[in-house]
């Protein structure tokens, strides 16, 4: 039986908007397909064997939380350094998307990011809220949908988007990029939470997984009808979809 761990990063101080949710589509799409899904939750202070995680996972938060998780992380910076080159699967939301970046200028002051990706936020004036849906740029084009909350605008320095902006702001609300892909992590805004809304892309992450651990690269498939009406739904309430 495959096995594989996901690290949920600061889950008591980084999760908005049903987050978890993500983790809970990862553990049940593995239990469909008789994977074993483990799941190792990180708070501040605590200890894990960093090498053993195949998937990380960090969640959104307000700027106060997103402080004190900073302050935490220079302890677990050279471990997540180490998992991101060498591929492994790292999924991050808003507030955690900033942190992997290098700063994030609040209106209170600089919060320190990780450094890993080479982007920086600066907090703007109006809040960007709502529901967002975006063309990733993968090789097979694939609408996500979310929702988003934020007042950090973040500009990439170079990096690839995870996709474009549909409706909605995405990155910054100007130009139309939304999130990041580099190697296998993937920053977003999308709450939502993305996973469970977007099948695909949880599907993917799983896959990287196994890729890393066994060099199995087929997943069984299962049956997303549910999903995709859901999905059509948003696509149809944005018309994107006719
Ligand atoms: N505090 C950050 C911001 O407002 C992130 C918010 C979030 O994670 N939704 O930009």
């Amino acid at each position: 039986m495959f096995q594989i761990t996901i690290c949920h990063l600061y889950p008591e101080l980084l999760n908005l908007y049903g987050d978890t949710g993500n983790i809970t589509a990862l553990v049940k799409r593995c239990q469909w397909r008789n994977i074993q899904a483990n799941v190792v939750k990180y708070n501040v202070g605590d200890h894990i064997k960093f090498t053993d995680i195949d998937i990380f996972f960090i969640g959104g938060g307000a700027d106060s939380e997103q402080g004190i998780a900073s302050s935490d992380m220079n302890k677990i910076k050279p471990y997540l350094q180490q998992a991101v080159e060498e591929c492994k699967a790292l999924l991050a939301i808003c507030g955690g998307y900033q942190l992997l970046g290098k700063f994030y200028h609040t209106r209170q002051g600089p919060i320190e990011g990780l450094g890993i990706l080479d982007l920086h936020t600066e907090s703007g004036e109006k809040r960007l809220v709502g529901n967002i849906v975006v063309k990733m740029t993968a090789e097979k084009p694939y609408f996500l949908v979310g929702f988003e909350n934020h007042t950090g605008r973040t500009f990439l320095h170079g990096l690839k988007p995870l996709g474009y902006v549909v409706s909605g702001y995405g990155n910054n609300g100007i130009d139309k990029t939304e999130g990041i892909r580099y190697k296998n992590v993937f920053g977003t805004y999308l709450h939502g939470p993305i996973l469970p809304k977007n099948p695909v892309l949880c599907d993917e992450l799983i896959r990287i997984a196994l890729k890393n651990k066994y060099g199995v690269e087929i997943l069984s498939e299962l049956d997303d009808s549910i999903e995709e009406m859901a999905r059509r739904h948003i696509l149809k309430s944005q018309h994107i979809l006719s």
